[in-house]
């Protein structure tokens, strides 16, 4: 995974976000090393490893800098057809899933006047013959344009009709290439983070009967067995996240001695000048401008590193922070080095 993903660098991934595209090569590739049929048994073409592994891989993505956020759908999605599917939708369409020919990546739980409370969702599936007549909204619904087939959750028996409110809710699977212009509308949300999502409206969308997961009625059960499997992934995620942006303030931190270093260059070029009788103001400045700016934001960074212990005394963060912010007024403020330098060196006016 970790060879994998050097792949993809940050600038990838930057350039994903800057033109809020979808990461396809990444995803591919992904698909293409097997890596997202992890959790699919090698009988259906996975390599039938464990929700640990599948964690692994997808800690390693954002880990790595990038996003799981464009794929991880796959792998907790599945697992609902997995456990609860028919051997029959199983044979059809895990391996196809595990090769990459058909993408699981859509998830269609979340609704706009129901949000976290799901089972008042109101989307409804009413049997008719030999199949469902969908009727609903969803919303933030991911990656539907990056899917073959989506996930969906909506009441087959109303609310007030079962005695506990879990009941009455199914899971089926439609398939996007069928349903979108024939039932299905989709309208894209622009959000703060390049995650595609969108808002869903089903009009009388047909889904064949055979696209039901296990039992009618049943269905909340499956899906929360689904949430728990990506609630686990997406801790596995935020622990990558929280991995890289340890390395990166680690690396940040130890990258100030640059600036450390070029400070230090012109101490030792104005001490030598200074050493030899020779004028030194402006370099003498300019170290003490150098110095004191560097030593100010290897502060901030450090005090940042830390956390809350950079506040706590015994870790001397503070203290030393407390100090150094003196350099950046005493004994001459960095203003009026710069003014120094300006008239100085640069044969700018004087400004006082
Ligand atoms: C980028 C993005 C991608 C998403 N992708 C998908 C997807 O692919 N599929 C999908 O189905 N959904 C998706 N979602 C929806 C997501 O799961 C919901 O936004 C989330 O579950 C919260 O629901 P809500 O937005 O309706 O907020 P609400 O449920 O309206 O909650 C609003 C606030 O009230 C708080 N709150 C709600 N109920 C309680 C309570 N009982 N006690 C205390 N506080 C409460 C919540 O914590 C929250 O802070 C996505 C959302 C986003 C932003």
């Amino acid at each position: 995974m970790r060879d994998l993903c050097r792949r993809f660098r940050d600038e990838y991934w930057r350039r994903i976000d800057r033109e809020r595209t979808y990461p396809e090569e990444f995803v591919r590739a992904l698909t293409g090393a097997g890596w997202l049929a992890a959790l699919i048994p090698e009988a259906y073409g996975g390599s039938g490893l464990g929700i640990t592994e599948a964690s692994i891989i997808l800690e390693e993505v954002n880990r790595s800098g990038g996003n799981s956020g464009a794929c991880h759908a796959q792998m907790y999605t599945m697992g609902t057809l997995l456990r609860h599917g028919s051997e029959a939708q199983k044979r059809l369409y895990l391996p196809k899933i595990a090769h990459g020919e058909l993408r699981l990546q859509a998830f269609g739980v979340t609704e706009p006047t129901t949000g976290s409370d799901t089972t008042k969702l109101k989307t409804t599936a009413v049997r008719q013959g030999d199949c469902y007549v969908v009727n609903g909204q969803k919303v933030f619904i991911s990656r539907v344009q990056h899917s073959d087939l989506l996930l969906l959750l909506a009441r087959t028996t109303s609310l007030n009709q079962v005695k506990k409110k879990g009941e009455g809710l199914s899971v089926f699977l439609v398939d996007l290439r069928d349903a979108i212009g024939h039932g299905l509308t989709v309208q894209p949300i622009d959000t703060m983070i390049n995650h595609e999502t969108n808002q869903l409206f089903f009009d009388n969308l047909e889904v064949p009967a055979e696209n039901l997961i296990g039992e009618e009625g049943k269905g909340f059960r499956y899906i929360l067995d689904g949430m728990n499997a990506e609630r686990i992934l997406i801790a596995a995620e935020c622990i990558g996240d929280g991995y890289w942006f340890i390395e990166r303030a680690a690396k940040y931190a130890k990258e100030r001695i640059v600036n450390v270093e070029a400070a230090n260059l012109m101490r030792f070029g104005a001490a030598s000048l200074f050493d030899a009788d020779r004028p030194c103001g402006a370099e003498a400045n300019m170290a003490k401008l150098l110095a004191a700016d560097a030593s100010w934001e290897a502060a901030n960074v450090a005090l940042q590193t830390h956390g809350g212990f950079g506040f706590a005394a015994e870790y001397d963060i503070e203290r030393k922070f407390r100090e150094t912010r003196l350099y950046q007024v005493a004994p001459i403020s960095t203003n009026l080095i710069l003014s120094y330098v300006a008239e100085h060196v640069l044969g700018l006016p004087r400004s006082f």
